[in-house]
Formats: C-alpha cells, sequence, structure tokens
C-alpha cells in the first residue's frame, strides 16, 4: 500500500489522524447486525465512558449516525420535561446552535446571553436560576470553540443541582483533549463526535449520561423519531445494537483511534494539545499577529487570530497557498470581527507546527502582506 498523504489539519476538527486509524477502516465487509459488531460497539460505549471518568452503574453511552451535531439536536429534544423549560448560557456560536434547536422544536427555553470575548457571569447564572424554578434543564458548551473561550462548567453544573435542574455540557471540541471527569464536573450529559478529540473519522456521535434521567425521559415529549435519546438507548440496551444502520467503517476507526488515546493517555495528550497551542501562539508573535480572546480563558485548543490590516491580506489566497502545501488554516466564527482560526487538534505536533510557520511566513512575502506595521 502506498504512503497516505499526511495532511496537517488546523481546523477545528476533522482533525488529522494517524495512519493506523485511516487504515482501521479496511476490513471485510460485515452486516452490522452480526453479533460480532454488536461486540466491538460493546467495548467502544464502554471505553467511551472510561475517557469521562463516567461509572457504568450510573452512565451510560449512546451512539449515533451523524455529525457532532445530532448531539445537541437529540439531548435538546428529549431532555425538557412537559412544562419545563432550557436554560441555555450562551456565549458562542455552538450555544447559539442550541438556542436554535429550541426554536425548532418550540421549547421553552431561555437564551441567557453573554459576551462571545468573556466567560458567562456565574452570578446572573444564578440570577437566572433562582428567578425561573421551571427550568429543567441548564445547557452550556464546554469550550466555544468559534473563539477558544473555554467555560467554567464545573461551576455551571454545581448551580444547575442547586436549583434542581440537569447539567447538559456540549464537550465536542473538548472531550478526549482536556480531561473531564463527569462526576466532579457535575456533568449530566456530555456529548462528541469521533473526529474530534478522539482523532478519528466523522460519522459516529455518542452522548454520554446518566442512565436514571433518560430512564426518566421516556415519559417526556416526544420531538423527534430518528433523533430521540430513549429509543436509543432503548434499543441498544435490549439488542447491543444501534436502532438504524451504524456508520460502520467509523465505528472500526474509532475503537483502533480510543486504542491509541488510552496508549498516549489522558494526561499526555492533553500535555501535547497544549505544546501545540504554545508553539501556535509563539509563531503568530512571531510574525505580529495579534489574537483575540484573553490566554487565561483560553481553551488551549483553538485560536482566534485577528486579520491584518494591510490591503494585501487575503484569507482564501494564504489559505490556498498553504493548503497546497498540506496545512489547513480555517476562517474564524465572530460576526462582528473578522478573524481566522488556528487549532490544536489532532494528531500533531510542536514541529509540525514550526513547519507550518514556515510555510505562513512564505506565503506573506508571496502576496507581500505585512503585519508588523498592523498596531491597531
Ligand atoms: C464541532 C462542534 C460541534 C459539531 O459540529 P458538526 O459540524 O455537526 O460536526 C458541536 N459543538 C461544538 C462545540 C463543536 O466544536
Amino acid at each position: 500500500m502506498d504512503k497516505i498523504k499526511r495532511n496537517v489539519l488546523l481546523n477545528p476538527g476533522p482533525a488529522t489522524t494517524t495512519d493506523t486509524v485511516k487504515m482501521a477502516q479496511v476490513v471485510p465487509d460485515i452486516c452490522p447486525r452480526e453479533k460480532e459488531f454488536a461486540g466491538l460497539m460493546k467495548g467502544l460505549r464502554s471505553d467511551l465512558l472510561r475517557v469521562v471518568h463516567a461509572p457504568e452503574e450510573e452512565y451510560t453511552s449512546v451512539l449515533f449516525c451523524g455529525s457532532g451535531t445530532i448531539n445537541i439536536d437529540i439531548c435538546i429534544n428529549s431532555l425538557v420535561p412537559e412544562g419545563k423549560k432550557i436554560l441555555v448560557v450562551n456565549n458562542g456560536a455552538y450555544n447559539s446552535r442550541a438556542v436554535e434547536v429550541c426554536e425548532m422544536y418550540h421549547i421553552p427555553h431561555i437564551n441567557l446571553k453573554f459576551s462571545v470575548y468573556e466567560q458567562p457571569n456565574l452570578e446572573e447564572v444564578e440570577n437566572t436560576l433562582m428567578q425561573n424554578p421551571d427550568v429543567a434543564v441548564v445547557y452550556c458548551c464546554h469550550h466555544e470553540t468559534g473563539t477558544g473561550v473555554l467555560n467554567p462548567i464545573r461551576e455551571i453544573g454545581a448551580l444547575a443541582h442547586k436549583y434542581g435542574a440537569i447539567f447538559v455540557s456540549d464537550t465536542t471540541s473538548t472531550l478526549g483533549m482536556i480531561p473531564l471527569d463527569v462526576v466532579k464536573d457535575n456533568v449530566d450529559f456530555c456529548m462528541a463526535s469521533a473526529q474530534k478529540g478522539l482523532m478519528a473519522m466523522s460519522g459516529l456521535s455518542f452522548i454520554v449520561g446518566k442512565k436514571s434521567i433518560i430512564g426518566a425521559s421516556k415519559n417526556y415529549p416526544t420531538r423527534s423519531y430518528y433523533c430521540n435519546l430513549y429509543l436509543q438507548y432503548e434499543y441498544f440496551e435490549k439488542t447491543g445494537e444501534m436502532h438504524f444502520t451504524p456508520p460502520v467503517q467509523t465505528i472500526y476507526a474509532t475503537i483502533q483511534a480510543l486504542k491509541e488515546y488510552f496508549e498516549e493517555g489522558e494526561e499526555k495528550k492533553f500535555a501535547r494539545h497544549h505544546r501545540v497551542y504554545e508553539a501556535i501562539h509563539e509563531g503568530l508573535d512571531e510574525l505580529g499577529f495579534k489574537t483575540i480572546i484573553p490566554r487565561e480563558i483560553e481553551s488551549g485548543l483553538v485560536v482566534s487570530v485577528l486579520y491584518p490590516s494591510d490591503s494585501n491580506w487575503s484569507f482564501e489566497k494564504v489559505h490556498d497557498y498553504c493548503y497546497e502545501r498540506g496545512f489547513t488554516i480555517y476562517p474564524g466564527k465572530i460576526s462582528t470581527t473578522n478573524t481566522f482560526r488556528l487549532c490544536s487538534l489532532g494528531a500533531i505536533d510542536v514541529s509540525d507546527i514550526r513547519d507550518f510557520f514556515v510555510v505562513l511566513k512564505d506565503a506573506l512575502n508571496e502576496y507581500d502582506i505585512k503585519i508588523a506595521s498592523n498596531k491597531k
């Protein structure tokens, strides 16, 4: 087999994968209704619990075929009881996506908005909970991938519990990268897709959550057929299988990725992503780029970079130049500011970032883009 070209993806997922994960998908054809395949999913489901330190007695993991957004949809449409509300603690694009899901299903909700450049204010969260005893679910994204802001989910989860609500966190862009302990972090439900922190392929998403709450949700209003948490959970419990066709090859890749995850180790992997992030900041500083989120509240996984003011700057041209040389940079997701993003996800290390900055510098020279003169 020829060597597969290695691209360094600096976008916020899908991430750069190892060749062993890529090749894990090349297997004999199998019908996913075979016992052998159900056995594979059983191991995968318990490994996912281990990643977030979820005790098997209390938590379960439920798999879905879809991109990460399917988890947001499922948690919101499945976990709000009749006559109750959901509170979305919103400081960015991914929390806004949760608000859109509420709107789409006509679910009573509070959109508690904060600046996209800051962490949510906990006092305001608490006041809102105090004034709205009908809030049954508090929702907050762990890491706003659009900006790079890391949210204080442990504290938000504690507040939810203090006021008798459950806590759902979108951990799609942290799970498998920033150590997460659902018990200590007060998380009743978290979620991710296989192609981000776990460094597998896109198409498989999963929710880790409390069995007792999923059980209770059996009697909640049903708002979707395909995307119902209880239905999928019940099917897994009864048969060990997904209700409908699973993403077979992605599941093989994810099993291999989890093997590599446990081999690398939670702390070591976290440290690797962090040194990649440090190298990104170093390279940007050297070239004179400005970033927009204070380092103290950055996740260490996404860096939002301000566009230089030089009129020669063109994100597309610089992107294409880098892309042709094996590096992918990504547009920003802040409506009011022109930014692009560099991320530290995936099977990459500091040497890849150094190589990238050589290419980026060449791109700036090629298009005569000046950065240092760009003092805001
Ligand atoms: C990537 C991501 C998602 C899922 O996005 P998809 O495009 O559906 O894969 C959800 N939440 C966060 C925080 C993310 O970073």
